[in-house]
């Protein structure tokens, strides 16, 4: 039945019918969600504003909710474990929370522990250690009306050419940066503009956070040490950002994971040597964040599992409409 009414005509179709369709669907597909900042609005920060995915408290709830009424939730290792022992995927799910927001902590894991549901926090080691995330620092000198001027610094120290139109799109480009070069060049930057982003970092969880975290469903992986577009690095550099960032989970006293999460998840973040590294460290699989709904499992030329992941909107019904399509 799903199968002959399109997208076009399923938003026209009330929630109700909605949930009976996705009480079908779910006997044939795998969802893995992938959310990042919780907060009620993200206006007040001119680093998260408009560039940030955000789901409210009360949607993600609602999400959640309904993800538990329709598939089994599985902890994402043991869901890797059922890929590997070759059993069928469908009807169950995962949740995942990438980069480490501290509002997860404040608004997500209360409702997880509601609903007794478990999760897994990706984590960017270096921005646990206090940090700022190189993209933050892209928002910031966009929020700030600085694109042109930090062009013309780059420019007059003869590095990279990016337009203006497309800074930030352009500016994870792998084919056209190495990110952990752009990134030094724009602490260079900040530090000669003498701006400072002491006061607006604080958007992380701390170390302290993390220690506080007492839900026992909750589990740590490893999103690389910087976010840098891994792709756009040296064989080197990449060992450095997935190693450092895992040797920073064992120091921890929590439950890991052994997947990475690929920084910005498409198809050109990631490469051989990505999985290759990967696989050395003896990680299960790696999880992508492509906007798809598992239909299957994919495993790579190394023998890998790739799962994807999509990106809840802020908006319960289109999230249905997603898990649908
Ligand atoms: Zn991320």
């Amino acid at each position: 039945m799903i199968r002959v009414l399109t997208a076009r005509h399923l938003k026209y179709l009330p929630l109700p019918l909605l949930n009976i369709l996705l009480k079908l669907k779910s006997k044939e597909i795998t969802p893995i969600l992938l959310y990042h900042a919780v907060m009620d609005q993200t206006d007040n920060n001119p680093l998260l504003s408009g560039k940030i995915h955000n789901v409210s408290p009360e949607i993600v709830y609602d999400q959640l909710s309904l993800l538990k009424r329709y598939f089994t939730i599985l902890p994402l290792d043991e869901l890797f474990e059922q890929v590997k022992s070759g059993r069928n995927l469908c009807g169950l799910g995962s949740i995942t929370f990438d980069d480490g927001y501290k509002s997860v902590i404040e608004n997500a894991i209360p409702t997880l522990s509601a609903l007794d549901i478990p999760a897994t926090i990706m984590i960017v080691s270096n921005l646990v250690k206090g940090g700022v995330l190189w993209r933050d620092k892209i928002r910031f000198i966009i929020s700030k009306g600085l694109v042109e001027d930090f062009l013309g610094y780059l420019n007059k120290i003869g590095s990279m050419s990016l337009s203006k139109e497309n800074f930030y799109i352009d500016s994870k480009n792998p084919g056209k940066f190495n990110s952990k070069q752009l990134d030094r060049m724009i602490e260079e930057y900040l530090k000669f503009s003498e701006f400072n982003l002491i006061m607006e970092k604080n958007i992380y969880l701390s170390e302290d956070m993390l220690d506080g975290i007492t839900y026992k469903k909750v589990t740590f992986g490893n999103h690389t040490s910087n976010h840098y577009m891994l792709s756009g690095l040296t064989k080197e550099e990449q060992y450095q950002e997935i190693v450092d960032c895992e040797t920073y989970l064992q120091s921890l006293n929590k439950e890991t994971v052994k997947v990475l999460s690929i920084p910005f998840g498409g198809p050109d973040s990631y490469n051989y040597e990505t999985i290759s590294i990967a696989k050395k460290i003896g990680y299960r699989g790696v999880l992508l964040s492509d906007g798809k709904v598992n239909k299957g499992s994919e495993v790579s030329r190394l023998g890998m599992l790739k799962l994807d992941r999509f990106m809840p909107e802020n908006d319960t019904k289109r999230y249905i409409l997603t898990l649908l399509s």
